[in-house]
């Protein structure tokens, strides 16, 4: 029945031939597994994940990547690979888990002009970014398809079961605060399809490569109320916050972290506040805490060598206002952002 069930699917890819696909496995994949003994060099039907330590539990998560969606069909293989792995690590660091391994499926199209090329800089993107995160590769699978490439990461941690950060925990009176900058990516993906003039290798490096907030989820265990990351615009993604936890979250857009790049952009052009906005790609963390705990949240970023700032408060209420320098709420943002399905 497997092999009729493989057939068929072969059939209705048009996949490459076993010996191909072995191959490959061989070659790319198994060299990613060694640091994961459960994985077995991938010769066997499943994996066997490490014990949870004691007091932690699982937590999953799975994000898919398509081409000229989420990236750019030519965007270099290694750099797509590492943004598919970085932003499910990016879900792992917002439930405040640390990474342990992941699995990963690949749809690569039926055109590719060299897909040994490509699976080679792929894998050697992956490798990098495992030996970064102290992560392995526990499985995976890949077909060929007559659309576009497709990339799905399942990526798994654990986390200290009290511990866990949710999207429901804000309540009235909290700060809301963001890791490093937001806007870049959204601004570099403008400049990577020439919406934006001239060269910012910075804001498209932020576009293609994020980093993930692990280590400042680390040091801010026990003093986030909430918490999410930004990947579809930043006022939306505050919407998930202010619906979970049926609150209302106001933003002072004045006091939003922007790079200098960004900075720059924005003066230039006002339009572009809407992409920071709510332009997404960010990967940043975004979290509520008592105010009281602001200090520590301060020392927190500082361990961790990662900036934060406060940008907003929690009022009752729902849904999200951002507020201009002279207090006015900012029109035209009550659709911002991307729209999926919520994990
Ligand atoms: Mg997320």
């Amino acid at each position: 029945m497997v092999n009729l069930a493989r057939d068929g699917v072969r059939a209705m890819t048009g996949s490459h031939s076993p010996l191909d696909e072995f191959a490959r496995i061989d070659r790319f994949f198994a060299p990613l597994t060694q640091n994961a003994p459960g994985a077995f060099g991938l010769g066997d039907d499943g994996a066997l994940l490490p014990a949870v330590p004691d007091g932690r539990r699982w937590v999953v998560t799975t994000d898919a990547l398509v081409a000229d969606v989420h990236f750019l069909a030519d965007d270099p293989a290694d750099l797509v690979a590492r943004k598919a792995l970085r932003v499910n690590l990016s879900d792992l660091a917002a439930m405040g888990a640390e990474p342990v391994g992941y699995t990963l499926a690949l749809a690569l199209p039926r055109d590719f002009a060299d897909t040994e090329t490509w699976l080679s800089g792929f894998a050697a993107g992956l490798a990098r970014d495992q030996a970064s995160f102290g992560i392995a590769l526990y499985g995976g699978d890949s077909v060929s398809t007559r659309g576009p490439l497709w990339i799905s990461v399942t990526a798994f941690g654990t986390v200290l079961e009290s511990g866990v950060f949710r999207r429901s925990g804000a309540t009235v009176g909290d700060e809301l605060w963001v890791s490093g900058t937001i806007g870049d990516a959204a601004l570099g993906l403008k400049v990577l399809t020439g919406d934006i003039a001239g060269e910012h290798p910075g804001l498209i490096d932020r576009y293609r490569l994020p980093w993930p907030r692990l280590a400042l989820a680390r040091e801010l265990s026990g003093l986030v109320s909430a918490c999410l990351d930004v990947s579809d615009g930043l006022v939306q993604d505050a919407g998930h916050i202010a619906r979970r936890s049926a609150v209302r979250i106001v933003l002072d857009g004045a006091a939003l972290p922007l790079s200098t790049e960004a900075t720059a952009l924005v003066d230039s052009a006002a339009a572009l506040r809407h992409s920071v906005l709510a332009g997404g790609d960010d990967y940043e963390l975004l979290f509520t805490a008592r105010p009281d705990a602001a200090d520590a949240i301060r020392k927190a970023g500082r361990r961790a060598d990662t900036p934060v700032t406060r940008i907003g408060r929690i009022d009752p209420g729902e849904g999200v206002v951002v507020l201009d320098a002279e207090g006015r709420p900012m029109e035209g943002l009550e659709h911002a952002g991307w729209r999926h399905f919520e994990a």
